[in-house]
């Protein structure tokens, strides 16, 4: 841990993993202050967020919302000034005051902000998987050339950053890493009949056995999209080949994710299915510091079980890894055919099942050219949108 402060921005600070990083904050003012906070459309959590941390800057992209903040903070005797428009979330993320950057918003709005984090040098603690999985390459490069300090928050890449030797460089073979074994809880419908899943609803996506997430990552997990990503996420993070990562469910979510050696040895992470616990290793790292995470009690769970992933009842986990293996778009158009789809899903215009049809036709039509730019990404991010609603418009 540094001497002075942290001082903190955190991107997403309404959302699940933002209460949860502001939880574990709170537990240490003598090591953070938190510098800018960032919302989207919760105004009321936002304002509370800003009277009890007194950040320097409150940033929305939303004019409107902006200036209701901006009142309600002046009223109430607040010193945070609220700054608005696309450009001040990547400004906060940006500041030289700011140190660390949790980037916790959900989906593709994300990436701006948080590549100029990566573009500054910034300490990252990425929750926001989407942003990797739509500009891998882009991103991974800003990093080096930046020397920022990426830090895994997905419970999966959290787990195996701590099961990798201290000094690992992006290169399974150099440190005898045989495979990456991501865990899967296998979400609300592991077990139920593919005939039945025609017609479920969102409240029954939404309802995740072990965690509590926002909606668009709970849908994610109920299609098993989420474990998806996750792999694309995993190759970027680590460098490992789709062929060094595989996928074992285990409905408890216990162990958060394994790496097995070439000498035999499997090293795993375990603990309470609680995002405080990777959120506060990456806050402190390489410190330890309390998350508030109550002890794993080994003699209540009693069993731990495995099983193989249903490609075919999953149907989306296996268009992540064939978009993996194509690269260039690839990712990026399934990324966003995944967000239009499962949008359209909550908003009961699209059925459970055709989330996945839609995304394999848009995989199909539109053209994996190469991403070097961000403009080349947002362009590809774009035209995948475009398609996706007419095939979900043709599906609804
Ligand atoms: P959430 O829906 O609870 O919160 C999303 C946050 O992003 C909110 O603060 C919201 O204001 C903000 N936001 C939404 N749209 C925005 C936009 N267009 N512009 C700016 N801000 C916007 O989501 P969450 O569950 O906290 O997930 C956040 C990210 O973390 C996702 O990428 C998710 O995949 C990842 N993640 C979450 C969990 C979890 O347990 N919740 C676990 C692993 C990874
Ligand atoms: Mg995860």
């Amino acid at each position: 841990m540094t001497p002075s402060r942290q001082r903190i921005t955190v991107l997403g600070a309404t959302g699940s993993i933002g209460v949860s990083t502001l939880d574990v904050v709170a537990r240490h003012p003598q090591h953070f202050e938190v510098f800018a906070l960032s919302a989207h459309r919760n105004i009321d959590l936002l304002f509370e967020q800003c009277m009890r941390f007194a950040p320097r800057f409150a940033a929305l992209e939303l004019p409107a919302a902006a200036a209701e903040l901006r009142t309600r903070l002046a009223d109430a005797g607040s010193r945070t000034e609220v700054l608005e428009g696309p450009q001040a979330l990547i400004d906060v993320a940006a500041a030289p005051e700011t140190d660390t950057v949790m980037a916790a918003i959900v989906g593709a709005a994300g990436l701006p902000p948080t590549l100029a984090a990566a573009q500054a040098g910034k300490r990252i603690l990425l929750a926001n998987k989407e942003a990797l999985v739509l500009s891998g390459a882009l991103f991974m490069d800003a990093v080096r050339a930046s020397g920022a300090v990426l830090l895994p928050i997905d419970s999966e890449h959290n787990a195996v950053f701590q099961a990798l030797p201290e000094r690992f460089e992006r290169n399974p073979a150099a440190s005898g890493v045989r495979r990456i074994l991501l865990t899967a809880s296998g979400g609300p419908f592991r077990d139920t009949a593919p005939a039945e899943l025609e017609a479920v609803t969102p409240e029954q996506a939404c309802a995740h056995p072990n965690w509590v997430m926002g909606r668009k990552i709970s849908v994610d997990s109920a299609t098993m999209m989420n474990k998806g990503l996750e792999v694309i996420e995993a190759h970027w993070l680590f460098g490992a080949p789709a062929e060094q990562i595989e996928v074992v469910v285990h409905p408890q979510s216990v162990i958060h994710s394994m790496v097995e050696y070439v000498d035999g040895s499997v090293l795993a992470q375990l603990g309470n299915p609680d995002m405080r616990t990777p959120i506060a290793h990456a806050l402190g790292w390489p410190a330890r510091i309390e998350a508030g995470v109550r002890s794993l009690d080994l003699f209540e769970i009693a069993r731990l079980t495995f099983e193989r992933p249903d490609f075919e009842r999953f149907p989306c986990l296996a268009l992540a890894y064939q978009a993996l293996r194509e690269g260039g778009a690839a990712p990026a158009v399934l990324n966003a055919a995944n967000e239009e789809a499962v949008a359209a899903f909550l908003d009961r215009r699209l059925g459970f099942r055709r989330i996945a049809e839609v995304i394999a036709a848009t995989l199909e039509r539109v053209r994996a050219l190469p991403v070097d730019s961000l403009d080349a990404i947002l362009a590809a991010d774009g035209r995948a949108r475009q398609v996706a609603r007419e095939e979900i418009r043709n599906r609804s």
